[in-house]
């Protein structure tokens, strides 16, 4: 995990803070405190993700952020957006010029680090990569093509969103998902900025519910998110 990112955020306390952070957990950074700098820097240090303030001196990060999306040699980098409060309009069209996710100030430096790492995973997998036919984990099993969950070989009857919890879940095997992930996988990307993450809770309390003893299998990690215990 030493993927390099840019912070381009021209208040430089705020910066600097991000930066020691990142560095605390073995990213490398570079800082970027003009927008005027933001396309050069990109082109020349390649980051694995860009760290985007708005309103910036130079370039504004809307304008960095349809560049960035508009040009096929970048246009594959997640920008996460840094919006302040009353920024709410922006932060809609950025995420209309690709921008990948955003956090609003003041955020926290936990948020921030699980939204950077919840970003590179969901941009470490091919776009295209094959979705997950039949899973299987004790007396659970899943088949995603023809959407169905089965407990110990009878049928499960679970919501839409019941199901495509579980599909996500068990499709990442043990790695953590955020919240904010599971909303996206299950709501989609356009409803998931609507819909509040604890509804996620919700509905993973009625399904846990419904998987009887495999429910344990859903381990919350407090304060990120879930994951399935395979084994
Ligand atoms: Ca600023």
């Amino acid at each position: 995990m030493n993927e390099k990112i840019l912070v381009v955020e021209d208040e430089r306390d705020i910066a600097r803070m991000i930066e020691y952070n990142l560095k605390k957990e073995g990213y490398r950074t570079v800082l970027v405190h003009d927008g005027g700098f933001a396309a050069a820097t990109v082109a020349k240090e390649k980051p694995a993700l860009i760290l985007l303030d708005l309103m910036l001196p130079g370039v504004d990060g809307l304008e960095i952020c349809r560049r960035l999306k508009a040009d096929a040699k970048t246009s594959a980098i997640p920008i996460i957006m840094l919006t302040a409060k009353g920024e709410e309009s922006d932060k809609v069209l950025g995420l209309g010029l690709g921008a990948d996710d955003y956090v609003t100030k003041p955020f926290s430096l936990k948020e921030l680090l699980a939204r950077v790492q919840a970003v590179l995973r969901r941009c470490a997998r091919p776009a295209d990569a094959p979705a997950p036919g039949k899973l299987k984990a004790g007396a659970l099993e899943l088949d995603a093509a023809k959407v169905e969950a089965r407990l110990k070989g009878s049928p499960l009857e679970l919501t839409s969103k019941e199901f495509e919890l579980l599909k996500a879940l068990m499709a990442c095997g043990e790695r953590v998902l955020t919240r904010e992930e599971l909303l996206e996988k299950a709501w989609g990307v356009d409803a998931a900025l609507e819909v509040e993450t604890r509804t996620v809770d919700v509905h993973v309390g009625t399904l846990r519910k419904k998987l009887g003893k495999e429910g344990r299998r859903i381990i919350t990690v407090k304060n990120y998110g879930y994951r399935f215990d395979p084994e």
